[in-house]
């Protein structure tokens, strides 16, 4: 017996990353798993690697579509419900960055930014809340350390984090007593590809992103899987309205 055995998830953010090694993670646990992104070829490659770590196990979808697209959730929330009957887990994990000094940062970077990893977190919680009430299911999102404490030419992206923590503890109680949890993740130092997003401005003093880490190292995506996986298990069923650090214990 598995944790996710005959458990339903939608993962978004599906196609790289920490999206992707949620996916491996929820399906070698036993899940479906509807994997969503806007890259096709990143979704190709979970299929793949879903197949080969998880295979004979379950199954693993995948959709193509944009989290900020108003009609896209609710579609895919319909498109499970009548495919598997339930949804149980929906992992929020898109996300972009964008960086610049804060009063020359371009205002369509912030409408951007606070569109995907704000709204976009949102319209899912949203489309999937009600699927959930039934499924006594729960909400992972996905934050950042940067939603926690200052992060210098990350302005948006900082917001952005801090408005889906302010989110899922808003969800998490008022939820909680239909038995609905909602938690998050603050990942930090993690290999993938969105850290090479990161473009320092011309001309500023990096020491002031000099963060150490407690640990020896970054590590992969599937360390905050981990992590994701069991927020959204049984395992934390007394878990609600938190978030986990995954950040290796930042030093600022
Ligand atoms: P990543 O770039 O590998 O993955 C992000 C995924 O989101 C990509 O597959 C991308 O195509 C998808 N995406 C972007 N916009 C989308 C949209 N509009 N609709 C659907 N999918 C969309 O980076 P990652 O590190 O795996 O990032 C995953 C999450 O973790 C993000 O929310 C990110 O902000 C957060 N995060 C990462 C780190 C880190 O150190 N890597 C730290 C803190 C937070």
């Amino acid at each position: 017996m598995q944790r996710f055995d005959g458990r339903i998830a939608v993962v978004t953010g599906g196609g790289s990353g920490i999206g992707q090694a949620t996916v491996v993670r929820l399906a070698a646990e036993g899940a479906t798993v509807v994997a969503v992104d806007v890259e096709a070829a990143g979704l190709a490659r979970t299929a793949e690697l879903a197949a080969k770590e998880a295979a004979g196990l379950n199954e693993v979808t995948t959709t193509v579509g944009d989290v900020t697209d108003r009609d896209f959730a609710p579609s895919i929330v319909d498109a499970v419900v009548e495919r598997h009957g339930r949804l149980d887990v929906l992992a929020n994990v898109a996300g972009i960055l964008r960086t610049g000094i804060t009063h020359e940062a371009s205002l369509d970077d912030w409408d951007r930014v606070l569109s995907v990893n704000l709204t976009g977190t949102y319209l899912c919680c949203r489309a999937a809340i009600p699927a959930l009430l039934d499924s006594g299911g729960n909400i992972v999102n996905v934050s950042s350390t940067s939603g926690l404490a200052g992060h210098p030419w990350a302005a948006a992206y900082s917001a952005s984090k801090g408005g889906v923590l302010a989110l899922t503890r808003t969800i998490a109680v008022e939820y909680g007593q239909q038995g609905l949890r909602c938690n998050a993740v603050c990942p930090g130092s993690i290999d993938t590809p969105i850290t090479q997003d990161f473009v320092f401005p011309e001309g500023v003093n990096t020491k002031l992103v000099r963060r150490m880490m407690a640990l020896d190292r970054p590590r992969g995506p599937e360390t905050v899987a981990a992590a994701i996986a069991f927020l959204a298990s049984e395992d934390a069923a007394h878990v609600n309205g938190e978030h986990v650090r995954v950040d290796g214990a930042t030093l600022s």
